[in-house]
């Protein structure tokens, strides 16, 4: 069994209402005031969720790619040995971590897939922005949108995105990454004020994955056509640019990063493991597990 602290709330729920159900029924006369039932239930809740064993997270050997303008490591792990290449990266925006939960779950959910890690190599670059994540800044170190700052067609040569594309480390440190692993999809993880969506870039396999995304989590699919422009964004370079397919998931900014990743657990482990030509997963989450 995977981690599933909505299960085990439910679970504990459930035994809460029949505890309670045979405490009435045996002291009819001395029903609990409504404060009791209160801590009662956060009382069962919590030794069911403290009994909860954790799954063995599989051993991933992370390593530095190269370093922020800080001289933080971007760190990289790679995770299945199939034909499949997809990258996970865990976050751009310092200010959007809603995916922390998502990048931290992931390896485990992976390898509870059966056959997963002979389908695919999954690559997760942990954040692709850690100064930022430190300082809880969209940009990075030097002020600077990463996420504008890519060799794109569109690239827009202004200060807040960089005088140049890839004129900063991190960016060049992602950019030598995707280049260098020959990806069949790249999924990035932001959030977006008031609302949560899956957006896409690239050729027609772009939009099946978004689409697949969508019919497994229940977040819209929104074409980048239909929104603002963005320049030197890593969806327009890697998608366009490099008609990679890629998926840019944006959380509801301020989520918890937990109930992210529940509601978007199957659908990131379909679209990384499936893929053109590979049989689809069962589509139940029970079978999934
Ligand atoms: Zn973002």
């Amino acid at each position: 069994m995977e981690r599933s602290p909505q299960r085990d709330i439910l679970r504990a729920m459930h035994w809460s209402r029949f505890g309670l159900a045979l405490a009435l029924a045996a002291c009819a006369g001395c029903a609990p005031t409504y404060s009791q039932k209160r801590r009662a239930e956060a009382e069962r809740l919590r030794t069911a969720v403290d009994a909860t064993a954790p799954m063995p997270r599989p051993e991933l050997a992370w390593r530095a790619l190269g370093t922020s303008v800080k001289g933080r490591p971007l760190r990289v792990a790679s995770i299945g040995h199939g034909p499949r290449r997809v990258l996970w990266i865990g976050g751009i925006h310092g200010d959007e971590r809603e995916g922390r939960v998502a990048t931290e779950e992931l390896p485990t959910a992976f390898v509870g897939v059966p056959g997963a890690v002979d389908r695919v190599t999954l690559t997760i670059l942990e954040d692709a922005n850690p100064d930022g994540t430190a300082m809880k800044t969209r940009g990075n170190a030097n002020g600077v949108d990463l996420n504008r700052n890519y060799p794109a067609k569109n690239f827009k040569p202004v200060r807040a995105f960089g005088i140049k594309p890839l004129s900063q480390p991190e960016s060049r440190v992602v950019h030598d990454l995707i280049l260098d692993g020959n990806f069949d999809l790249v999924i990035v993880a932001h959030s977006w004020r008031d609302d949560h969506f899956i957006n896409y870039d690239g050729p027609a396999a772009a939009a099946a994955s978004a689409a697949l995304f969508a019919a497994r989590s229940g977040y819209p699919v929104r074409d980048s056509g239909d929104m603002s422009p963005t320049p030197g964004s890593l969806g327009s370079w890697v998608g366009r640019t490099l008609n990679v397919p890629i998926l840019t998931l944006e959380y509801h900014r301020g989520r918890d990063p937990w109930a992210a990743w529940e509601e978007t657990r199957i659908a990131i482990v379909a679209v990384i493991v499936e893929g053109p030509g590979l049989a689809a997963l069962p589509s139940t989450e029970e079978d999934a597990r």
